[in-house]
């Protein structure tokens, strides 16, 4: 999966995707720390569309390399409300608690530096303290190169960022814990994903990922970020704001056919639509930008 350089990916995408020889590979990659939310549904559905749209496949990765908050009951929670849902997949691959990651660090060490701070030494995002002090232990950091990354969004076009805003990312926490920014970006390489959807609060943490691609010398996939769900509030609809879980709404009366008939609007898709029709007329470059303001009924539609 690190070869085959194809000229419309990542920093340097401007153009369509050139051909359909390869075909798209996207994934559903829940955490296992809650159930399925409707900020989920806008973002599994917008990953499953958008790879059943172009004739691609679906994987499964349970995302937990976190143990610490990541439970096997929830896993299994999670593939029940997926398929409850019809978001079927392809196939599930290895989880990532049981995947190792020492051999993609080794790859990227020339770029990393160790950094022994606390939280509590500095505001905001990290400011590079220990970049330069050759540390011997402690969490290990990626060493941004200065400058702005830009990439193209399949929704929202060109996209720039200074991924040096947000600061040199964690690999490995301190603890010895991998983290989803290395591991995300060592399984969707590992495991041949070419679609990368994802929620737009993480739009400039991309660039921070296209680094770490860029210091794998692999080619970062295709990105799609879609909108964030907000409530009356202007607030991030999760499951800490209220959002019932998608379990909740089953139990309350709730159809698939309902929640898509709510959602798919969410993606740029007319009412009236099921899922599986929604394929037929799914487009990235349709997504709403957002935020979207939801208000969920209380009551199941009859
Ligand atoms: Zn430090």
């Amino acid at each position: 999966m690190t070869g085959g350089a194809d000229a419309s990916r990542g920093t340097n995408h401007a153009a369509p995707r050139a051909d359909a020889a390869q075909a798209p590979i996207g994934r559903l990659a829940p955490t296992p720390s809650g159930r399925l939310h409707l900020g989920n549904v806008v973002a599994f559905g917008a990953a499953w569309l958008h790879a059943r749209a172009a004739g691609g496949s679906v994987l499964l990765r349970i995302e937990d390399v976190d143990i610490g908050r990541a439970r096997a009951d929830l896993a299994d929670g999670l593939r029940e409300d997926l398929r409850w849902l019809g978001l079927t997949w392809d196939r599930e691959v290895q989880p990532q608690r049981d995947r190792a990651y020492d051999d993609v660090l080794e790859r990227v060490r020339p770029h990393l530096y160790a950094c022994t701070c606390t939280r509590t030494q500095w505001r905001g995002s990290y400011p590079g303290i220990c970049r330069d002090l050759a540390r011997t232990s402690g969490a290990l950091r990626l060493r941004l190169p200065a400058g702005s990354v830009s990439f193209v969004d399949l929704a929202r076009g060109p996209q720039a960022f200074d991924p040096n805003a947000l600061g040199d990312p964690v690999l490995r926490r301190r603890d010895g814990v991998y983290t989803y920014t290395l591991a995300v970006v060592a399984d969707d390489l590992r495991d041949g994903v070419t679609e990368v959807v994802r929620g737009s609060d993480l739009l400039d943490a991309t660039t921070q990922q296209i680094r770490l691609y860029e210091a794998l010398n692999a080619p970062p996939p295709f990105w799609l970020h879609t909108p964030m769900l907000v409530d009356v509030n202007g607030r991030k609809l999760g499951k800490s704001h209220g959002s019932r879980s998608i379990q909740a709404m089953r139990a309350a009366g709730w159809t698939p056919e309902a929640i898509w008939r709510l959602a798919l609007p969410w993606l740029g898709i007319a009412q009236g639509h099921h899922l599986h029709d929604a394929v037929r007329v799914f487009r990235a470059e349709a997504l709403p930008p957002g935020p979207i303001p939801v208000t969920i009924p209380e009551e199941a539609p009859p």
